[in-house]
């Protein structure tokens, strides 16, 4: 597992920071944004320090997939019944504010502030 001192995702996996948890096992932790965009905005990262989704190699291919899956299942136990949002911002033109990679997935009746 890599971590970065420096990383702010790293240190909500490390226990350093609070986040509201929406699930966790020993390679993800999702947990709910701290300015959500719609009614449930979570994050799902990976524990491991990885920067962005363009630093990802076939070594992840199990890990991605285990991200995405996550997200129906994810919006079922929170109440999401009618769709859902998911999105990966990566680097500076995708608008990525935290290097760590995380996809967002945000759901519930709409109108949203954002998306
Ligand atoms: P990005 O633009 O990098 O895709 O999105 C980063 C997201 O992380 C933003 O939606 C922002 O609100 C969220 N975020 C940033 N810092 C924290 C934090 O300390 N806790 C939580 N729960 N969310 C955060
Ligand atoms: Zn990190």
């Amino acid at each position: 597992m890599n971590a970065d001192p420096t990383c702010i995702f790293c240190k909500i996996v490390a226990g350093q920071i609070p986040a509201k948890k929406a699930y966790e096992d020993e390679e993800l932790l999702a947990f709910h944004d701290i300015h959500p965009w719609a009614p449930v905005h979570v994050l799902v990262i990976p524990k491991t320090h990885i920067a962005t989704l363009a630093d990802v190699g076939p070594e992840h291919d199990a890990l991605l997939g285990r991200m995405l899956g996550l997200a129906p299942k994810l919006m079922r136990e929170l109440g999401v019944t009618n769709g859902f949002r998911t999105l990966i911002n990566t680097g500076p033109d995708g608008k990525q504010e935290v290097y760590h990679l995380h996809m967002h997935v945000m759901g519930g009746p709409r109108p949203w502030s954002k998306g």
